[in-house]
């Protein structure tokens, strides 16, 4: 008997990556960060590696580290490094290192040395998203840098790469631009001798929107989980993750009664309350007050009140709902509950943020199918 679960669709995740396989002809790195976006990181990698992802992405070196400790032999890019990591244990485990700065070249080289071996790098433009990488301006000098270490045997350079601002907007005018500064950036190593065997730089939206984009590797992460990287448009991805719970007590009470912390709910008429015991703990945001939607009794409601740490409560009206009864958060979206994008627009965000947050301790996650299952 369960009382809240997160349930993972791992057949959806493997359909998922085989759609975004069958778009592209380049091969296909699934995005495993964040405990995969919430949804469990080795689960998720395995279902999609047998959708046929070839290479997994992910952010840490522990992340990273923590795929080869499963015994995940693809090959992984982990992208974002302080200073003064282990990157040894990278390079022991081959795991991939993306550098966007002289000084982490550096320290890569460090670690191969210690590991005695080359490290695999990737080496990261900044297009214009101000985030990781080298800006045009500093890309020679990584290049020149990159290039004395490679003819050197302590790097390999297997990747140039970036990062799109907001290929989530088909048509932004950054996406362009980001590609022009890419494909001269590309060229601008070819003169430093280098020619990387991947170049990369599309997220899930420019996977499902720009085939322009795709040059040889593909990082696709929220379109592995089913959920569309773009408003408005499926393109028949099948959300993985379903969040439910069990109610934990009902009762009547009488008009005008005010609910959960701060009374911000009051009730119009006398009603029924249903207790679902799933809080902000557990991934419900608290900004899903009296506005987060659920499917109970077989119909939408909404949050009556404050979202407590553990528990939300439902104003059900004359409706017949009981203790025991399933109160659905979200999921797939085929059985009248509410979607993962139903919260993000409820809550001004994305949901990204919705399915990540659920990837707490306390909820057990569940997995249905048998992708990528270990036998
Ligand atoms: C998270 C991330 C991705 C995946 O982005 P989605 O929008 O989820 O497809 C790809 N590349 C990098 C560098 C990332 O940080």
């Amino acid at each position: 008997m369960w009382q809240a679960e997160v349930r993972i669709d791992l057949d959806a995740i493997r359909d998922n990556v085989a759609l975004l396989r069958a778009g592209t002809t380049a091969e296909v790195m699934a995005v495993v960060k964040g405990d995969g976006y919430g949804h469990g990181m080795l689960p998720s990698a395995r279902a999609a590696l047998a959708g046929g992802a070839t290479w997994l992405g992910v952010a840490t070196l522990e992340e990273g580290l923590e795929l080869r400790r499963a015994g995940l032999s693809a090959p992984v890019l982990t992208w974002l490094h302080s200073p003064g990591l282990p990157l040894e244990r990278g390079v022991e485990a081959d795991l991939d290192i993306s550098a966007g700065s002289v000084g982490l070249l550096g320290e890569l080289v460090g670690a191969a040395h210690r590991a005695g071996r080359t490290a695999r790098v990737h080496l990261k433009l900044d297009t214009g998203l101000s985030r990781g990488g080298a800006t045009p301006a500093d890309w020679p000098s990584l290049l020149e840098a990159a290039a004395k270490a490679q003819a050197e045997g302590e790097i390999d350079v297997i990747g140039v790469w970036s990062h799109f601002v907001y290929a989530d907007e088909p048509g932004h005018a950054t996406i362009d631009h980001q590609l022009a500064v890419f494909a001269d950036g590309l060229a601008v190593a070819e003169r430093f001798g280098i020619s990387p065997r991947y170049r990369h730089i599309a997220n899930s939206a420019a996977t499902l929107t720009r085939p322009d984009a795709h040059y040889d590797l593909v990082r696709p992460g929220i379109a592995v989980y089913g959920l569309s990287p773009v408003a408005g448009t499926t393109f028949g991805l099948r959300p993985a993750m379903t969040a439910r719970a069990r109610v934990s007590l009902t009762k009547r009470v009488a008009a005008g009664q005010g609910v959960s912390y701060g009374h911000t709910y009051v009730t119009p008429t006398e009603t029924t309350l249903a207790l679902v015991p799933l809080g902000y703990a557990d991934g419900v945001p608290r900004h899903a007050s009296n506005v987060g939607p659920l499917l109970l009794g077989g119909k939408r409601r909404t949050i009556a009140g404050r979202v407590c740490m553990d528990q939300i409560v439902i104003d059900v009206a004359d409706d017949p709902v009981a203790a025991g009864d399933i109160a659905t958060l979200f999921g797939a979206g085929d059985d009248g509950a509410p979607t993962a994008d139903d919260w993000a627009d409820a809550i001004d965000t994305i949901n990204y943020e919705i399915v990540t947050r659920f990837g707490s301790t306390r909820v057990p996650r569940v997995y249905d199918g048998t992708a990528g299952v270990v036998p």
